[in-house]
């Protein structure tokens, strides 16, 4: 009897780990259940992206910013665990804001452009953003706050493009991706992830120390109720001073050779196109 129910229980196991949906998760190691695939949840990115870009105010239309954007995010994803057609895009909008759509689309406001003061700080950002993409953080939001059930309806619309033609329903389903909420957890693994993207591609990692202590001063003199708009990493887990903490830590114990840090030595190239930024949002030439 004792046999049979190991044998079942094995049976159960590699049922488990083989069964359709159970993937190794390349930035953290571990198997999780994925009701979705790559393929769909790329789809439901590219379909989000159209009404998530309007409300934040659409693209901002300098090509060479763009361009700056898409080059720090490229290198800082080139050091990515999982590969993914990641775009990088500048919004135009003045609400301090940055984030990742499942499958690879990630985002920066001009607000939250112009509140940092070097390049690994953007760099910093966007690993972090990187960092949720490649745990799965946002298919996992959506699988535990839609079910399992509305995300595979939602997949297979996405896939077969029915939301592309209806303006309204796009909206719909983008506004339902501004409600979505990471967890604690997810946070500080994107923190650690954004850390260990950053320093691969060259960057130091102190520049995530730098970002969160501007961020955290900004917030400070908020009123309440008015941070809710108030940048990704704040929404669902506060920029505490702990998190600073924890990740100050984290790189003390794991990046010490970049201690004490020297200043940016691209924080002349950031600070120049900071000021195209500005004077592109007023419709200056520069
Ligand atoms: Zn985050």
């Amino acid at each position: 009897m004792r046999r049979f129910q190991n044998r079942h229980i094995i049976a159960m196991l590699v049922l488990l780990f083989f069964a359709p949906g159970c993937r190794v998760n390349p930035a953290t190691g571990q198997k999780q259940l994925v009701v979705i695939s790559e393929k769909q949840e790329i789809a439901i990115g590219r379909q989000a992206a159209g009404g998530l870009e309007k409300h934040f105010d659409g693209k901002v239309s300098n090509t060479q910013l763009q361009e700056y954007v898409r080059s720090v995010g490229g290198k800082v994803a080139k050091a990515a665990d999982r590969k993914m057609p990641y775009e990088f895009t500048l919004l135009a909008s003045d609400v301090p804001n940055a984030f990742a759509l499942p499958g690879g689309k990630v985002y920066i406001t001009a607000g939250l452009m112009k509140k940092m003061e070097n390049e690994r700080q953007l760099a910093a950002v966007l690993g972090h953003e990187i960092g949720h993409v490649c745990a799965l953080h946002n298919v996992h939001a959506m699988q535990r706050q839609w079910g399992a059930k509305i995300l595979l309806k939602l997949a297979q619309y996405a896939l077969e493009g029915e939301y592309a033609s209806a303006a309204q329903t796009a909206t719909e389903y983008s506004t339902k991706f501004l409600n979505l909420r990471y967890s604690r957890k997810d946070e500080y693994q994107a923190d650690e992830l954004g850390i260990r993207y950053m320093s691969r591609a060259g960057y130091n990692p102190c520049g995530m120390i730098e970002l969160m202590e501007i961020l955290l001063k900004q917030g400070k003199g908020k009123e309440k109720g008015k941070e809710s708009s108030f940048f990704e990493l704040f929404q669902s887990h506060p920029l505490t001073r702990k998190r600073i903490e924890q990740v100050r830590e984290h790189i003390s114990l794991n990046y010490h050779q970049h201690l004490p840090p020297r200043p940016d030595p691209h924080a002349d190239r950031y600070l120049k196109m900071r000021l195209l930024l500005t004077a592109t949002l007023k419709g200056e030439k520069l």
